[in-house]
């Protein structure tokens, strides 16, 4: 919470305060760094240098008896026998490929001795560093400091003394960099050509527009559209983020927005672009208690509306914002004049994601058995970063591999890791669990080879992955959901009950492995009574608040004030739908016992089961016979409690 209230810096009075402290500061900080990049160039030893692959080749030969590992740079020895029965050892570097984080493992896995990089040869250097630093830190907090005490235009100098340019100059990022995204591209091309061409539209007495608000999840491409409407356009572009607008001291944030605008201004026609619009814009009248009527924000949002009335809008100044959340920004920013421009960029459609990975892959060799549209069709949900991600990753693991080309098992590796995290072999189940583990998930197979909309059930796995996950199904979806439509949602409550209830089958006793399953099971169901209004005794009745409403109104309880009756009625019909799902879970167990006990025992043998084989199992379940009707409607036709005789 800002406790300043300093409000001086409105004055356009510039502080002659001196700033030589910093400047010399500077200057030594980037003698030490010249010297400390010379000295190893000029005294350091030469050893041979090899690819990062044929290092990993070299481990996973148990060639290597020792690596030291740097950031950016391995080194490490090999013995080898000459003829006449010497050892030799020699000294071998490598730049390792970056994010490797499976080395540390690999190494250990062949015995390799391995420590961090020592401090090297200029070793001093790091120990001035050490001793310089903190001393240095301190002195400039505390200069800093006295420099506030001075009041006045204080705060004005903060905001300047950072004298950060803003300004990444001609971006050369092209249109043809961002796939996927044509529609919002389409309705830039007319900001492109504004820039280009303004004396066209003035001419004719057309005002050009001054802001776009690119509206989309994060990793879409928001970013390198608006540097791409700059590249296109051979215009510099201008970026900042509305976090760094935020800062403790009042009047810093307006201030930043004042420069930025000053070194736009000289430089139009350009692009200004301004990420993250919501951390600034958030609606004044919303922010609720907890969140506090932020002065710093408010002032901060002022500076910004009133640069963008101020300008004239043909300088050719061009603002584009992005954000997440646009329901939260401000209405102010959304009138003509400022940002009424909004342009959608959604997570890409799977044509949308072909021609990502066809971008990215550019600079990828890839075998001849990748096929980029199938890596398309596995990935819906995936944004443009996700995709970019995911060919690095196969990349890393095809390197690993020594390969000559990623082929497609290291993208379907990839995406696997991408869903469900790192492989964790290491993370030891005893017997019990594991078969528990396998049943489990086996259930959740079955169940889910019978429901509809929910893909192929592709792999069933025993292998310990990512943060938790003792164990998986993965489904992949044949197509792009946009709608779940209410038997989906029924069989979705079932296929996430179906691990536990194939534990209660096979050993009559649950364990907390289903914990996740449950609450994701709850909370579907209730989102279909509350939100959705699918149930027939409570109707069409919103009884939660969706997340828009629920900001304007301040936080508050997400349920709308409802009689304690209907709350019960609410609990009653939740507890009602799990039920039944749960039901039909333990009935269709039970109807394929035998497959659910063969499966297991074929995970448990091999811990993985895809492709072909799964689906032949999983295509002999059998539905029993109440599964249709209730699919339809819900309901099973005699009210009948979980029959104590599935279980066991
Ligand atoms: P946002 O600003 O929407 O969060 P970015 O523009 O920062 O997303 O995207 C991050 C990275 O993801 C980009 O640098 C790029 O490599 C990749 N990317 C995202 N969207 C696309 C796209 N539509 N086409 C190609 N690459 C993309
Ligand atoms: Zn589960």
């Amino acid at each position: 919470m800002p406790v300043e209230t300093n409000n001086n810096h409105n004055k356009p009075n510039k502080s002659p305060k001196p700033r030589q402290f910093g400047g010399s500061l500077l200057i030594l900080l980037s003698f030490l760094l010249l010297l400390n990049l010379v000295v190893p160039s000029l005294f350091g030893q030469r050893q041979t240098q090899v690819p990062y692959s044929e290092f990993i080749a070299q481990v996973q030969n148990n060639q290597v008896e020792q690596a030291v590992v740097g950031s950016d740079r391995i080194e490490y020895t090999i013995k080898t026998q000459t003829p006449e029965g010497e050892t030799v050892e020699q000294v071998f570097t490598t730049t390792p490929v970056a994010l490797d984080l499976d080395l540390p493992k690999i190494l250990r896995e062949h015995d390799v001795e391995f420590s961090a990089l020592p401090p090297s040869e200029n070793a001093w250097i790091g120990t001035l560093f050490s001793w310089l630093i903190p001393p240095l830190i301190f002195f400039t907090i505390w200069g800093f400091l006295i420099n506030r005490q001075g009041g006045g235009p204080a705060a004005l100098t903060v905001g300047k003394s950072k004298a950060r340019i803003y300004s990444e100059g001609i971006t050369g990022v092209k249109f043809i960099d961002v796939a996927g995204v044509d529609e919002a591209k389409a309705e830039l091309e007319e900001i492109i050509d504004f820039l280009k061409n303004a004396g066209k539209y003035t001419r004719l007495g057309a005002k050009i527009p001054k802001g776009v608000l690119l509206v989309g999840p994060p990793g879409t491409g928001k970013t390198m559209l608006a540097k791409a409407v700059a590249g296109e356009a051979g215009v510099p572009f201008f970026s900042i983020s509305g976090s760094e607008f935020i800062e403790l001291f009042v009047g810093v944030g307006a201030s930043r927005v004042r420069d930025l605008f000053d070194q736009a201004k000289q430089q139009a026609p350009c692009i200004v672009f301004i990420d993250e619009l919501d951390a600034l814009g958030k609606s004044r009248g919303g922010a609720g208690p907890m969140m506090g009527g932020n002065d710093e924000r408010e002032q901060t949002l002022n500076q910004l509306l009133s640069e963008m009335d101020g300008f004239d809008a043909n300088t050719g100044v061009i603002i584009i914002a992005a954000t997440n959340r646009p329901e939260v920004i401000d209405p102010a920013l959304s009138r003509p004049g400022r940002f009424d421009r909004q342009v959608v960029v959604d997570r890409p459609d799977k044509s949308g994601r072909e021609a990502i990975l066809n971008v990215h892959a550019r600079n990828v060799k890839l075998a001849n058995d990748v096929n980029l549209s199938t890596i398309a069709a596995r990935t819906p949900g995936f944004a443009g970063a996700d995709l970019a991600n995911l060919v690095n990753e196969a990349a890393l693991l095809a390197a690993r591999q020594n390969r000559q080309a990623v082929i497609m098992a290291d993208f379907n590796e990839a995406i696997e890791r991408l869903v469900a995290g790192l492989e964790k072999r290491s993370r030891v189940l005893n017997e019990v669990e594991k078969t528990t583990v396998a049943y489990h998930e086996v259930g959740h197979a079955i169940i889910g080879a019978l429901m509809p909309g929910a893909g192929k059930v592709e792999k069933i796995s025993v292998v310990p992955r990512g943060v938790g996950a003792l164990g998986y199904t993965i489904q992949m979806p044949e197509e792009d959901r946009f709608l779940m439509i209410e038997d989906e949602i029924r069989g979705r409550i079932a296929t996430l009950l179906g691990g536990r209830s194939a534990e209660e089958t096979v050993f009559g006793k649950v364990s907390t492995g289903a914990a996740d399953d449950i609450q994701k099971a709850t909370d579907l169901a209730e989102r279909a009574i509350t939100i959705y209004g699918m149930n027939e005794k409570l109707g069409p009745v919103a009884f939660e608040k969706i997340q828009q409403q629920q900001f304007l109104e301040g936080y508050g309880n997400p349920r709308r004030s409802i009689s304690p009756k209907v709350a019960e009625e609410i609990d009653r019909e939740v507890k009602l739908t799990l039920d039944n799902a749960h039901h039909i879970a333990l009935s269709i167990l039970h109807y394929n016992r035998e497959l659910l006990e063969e499966t297991a025992q074929a995970l448990l043998e091999k811990e993985i089961l895809e492709g072909a084989k799964l689906r032949e199992r999983l295509n002999q379940v059998q539905a029993p016979d109440e599964l249709e009707e209730w699919l339809r409607t819900g309901k099973l036709s005699q009210d009948r409690p979980l029959m104590q005789s599935l279980l066991v």
